[in-house]
């Protein structure tokens, strides 16, 4: 790789962002000022809490809820400036999403389930194919591609959410707790599949979880407590004390 390539490029940046939820005696804050940027080529934990405002970030990142105040940048436009076809249309060009539950279409095969967003997208049929063919082999399934989400296991299931979510050649991966519904053992290899893949294809990517091992392997972490963010630099968030 150059040395330009090297050269971090902020994918996603955050300034002084705050969201809370209600008004009057039932108004909470959750995110009380948020700053922080994440690089292509960035794997980032974010840790924290339960109902510490982790989804609620992500899905502010992600242009799925708006900030109350703040500045969020995408690719360097910024959202604040978008209107809502520009910010869908930036959402579906930009920005990758895996969540805890894979949120698979249960009647399609694991082939269909990356085909068809592609489709909506705008995508034609066989260019949609031949990418959902090449992702399904980048996560190591391409012998189960005719199944259907029942018949896969919780890991592959969640490689099936992986692939999708990349089809649309995100530069930005959001991930709300990708491994939190499995066992330890699948969670990693899960993680190490999300790894390779945020790597290879230079992806920035922030990926909430409660797995403080997974979290050591990522290349930064940011903490969420109490509203504030903390950045840790390199991977010592073993450190923390979140369970
Ligand atoms: P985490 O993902 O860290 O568990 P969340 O972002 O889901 O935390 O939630 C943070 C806080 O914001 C919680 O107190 C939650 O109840 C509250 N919250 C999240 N979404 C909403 C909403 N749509 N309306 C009201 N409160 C919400
Ligand atoms: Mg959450």
């Amino acid at each position: 790789m150059s040395e330009v390539a090297r050269t971090p490029t902020p994918i996603l940046r955050l300034q002084n962002v705050k969201r809370g939820f209600g008004s009057g005696a039932t108004r909470i804050e959750v995110i009380l000022g948020a700053s922080m940027e994440v690089s292509a080529g960035e794997m980032v934990a974010l840790i924290g809490p339960s109902g510490s405002g982790k989804s609620t970030l992500l899905q502010i990142c992600g242009l799925l809820e708006p900030a109350e105040a703040g500045k969020i940048e995408i690719a360097g436009h910024d959202a604040g400036a978008m209107s809502d076809g520009e910010r869908t249309a930036v959402r579906r060009s930009t920005i990758g999403f895996v969540y805890q539950y894979h949120h698979l279409l249960p009647e399609f095969s694991a082939l269909e389930n990356i085909v068809i967003p592609q489709m909506i997208a705008g995508t034609r049929r066989r260019a949609a194919e031949a990418r959902a063919h090449e992702l399904l082999a980048q996560v190591g399934l391409s012998q189960r591609e005719r199944h259907r989400p029942a018949e896969l296991s919780g890991g592959e299931q969640q490689r099936v959410a992986i692939a999708r979510a990349l089809a649309n050649r995100p530069a930005l991966l959001l991930a709300d707790e990708p491994t939190g519904n499995l066992d330890p053992h699948t969670a990693g290899d899960v993680f190490a599949v999300l790894a390779k893949l945020v790597h290879e294809l230079g992806l920035a990517a922030l990926i909430a979880t409660h797995n403080l091992d997974l979290a050591g392997r990522m290349d930064r972490t940011i903490t969420i407590r109490n509203g504030e963010l903390g950045h840790i630099a390199g991977t010592v968030s073993s450190r923390a004390s979140f369970t």
